[in-house]
């Protein structure tokens, strides 16, 4: 899921600059888990902006904010409110945001910094395991990811910071190499530290990425 997080009230009224009136989106997905844009987020977000001298048209928490479709179908339920409103003030994540900037031609204004692709450890604790690099090597690498587990994303390491098996730039952390080295020695598979991650290939990372499922 996408980790996100409320931007200070001070940074969102200095965006909304001008704007009097404001319609509130937020998403019933990752925002509210993360807790950043749920139903009570958008409701104190109400409330603040209330405080602020700010009005507030209306709201709405899309199902996922993320899915163009459907964001351009709820807001369209939500016509007269979004009429009123000098601008839309989007609590969802950056491809959230752009769902709502693309649906309506409106000044938009991100409530929300998105972080990472986070996994779950446990209810409001989250972990980034994977940096979309666009080219899995978690196969060479005993499922441990050193592009984003190790601080300077060595593809080969461990580099010669490493300390008993302690990081150098946090001797807390494990150094993500000799996890991977652990790992593989404990699965019997010393052969593979012989071998070498060729360098990444960034041409096969397009930017913007697009994926078409085929029929
Ligand atoms: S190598 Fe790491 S960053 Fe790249 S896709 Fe695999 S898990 Fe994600
Ligand atoms: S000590 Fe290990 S995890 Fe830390 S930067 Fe070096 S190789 Fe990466």
């Amino acid at each position: 899921m996408i980790i996100s997080q409320k931007k200070p009230l001070e940074t969102i009224l200095e965006s909304l600059g001008e704007s009097r009136s404001v319609f509130l989106i937020g998403c019933a997905k990752c925002a509210t888990v993360c807790k950043s844009g749920g139903e009570e987020e958008v409701w104190q977000m109400q409330e603040a902006l209330h405080s602020a001298g700010r009005e507030v048209t209306g709201s709405i928490i899309i199902d996922e904010a993320c899915h163009m479709l459907r964001v351009g179908r709820d807001l369209r339920g939500k016509q007269q409110m979004v009429d009123d409103a000098d601008a839309l003030l989007v609590m969802a994540c950056g491809a959230g945001i752009q769902s709502v900037s693309a649906a309506v031609p409106k000044r938009t204004v991100a409530a929300l910094d998105s972080m990472f692709l986070g996994n779950i450890r446990r209810f409001g604790q989250f972990e980034q395991k994977c940096s979309l690099c666009g080219e899995c090597i978690l196969s060479e690498t005993a499922g441990i990811c050193p592009v984003t587990a190790c601080p300077k994303g060595l593809l080969n390491g461990p580099c010669g910071g490493m300390d008993n098996g302690r990081c150098e730039t946090d001797p807390e952390a494990e150094c993500a190499w000799a996890q991977i080295f652990s790992r593989i020695t404990n699965d019997g598979r010393e052969m593979d530290l012989d071998r070498s991650v060729p360098p990444k290939n960034y041409a096969k990372i397009p930017k913007p990425g697009k994926l078409t499922l085929p029929k």
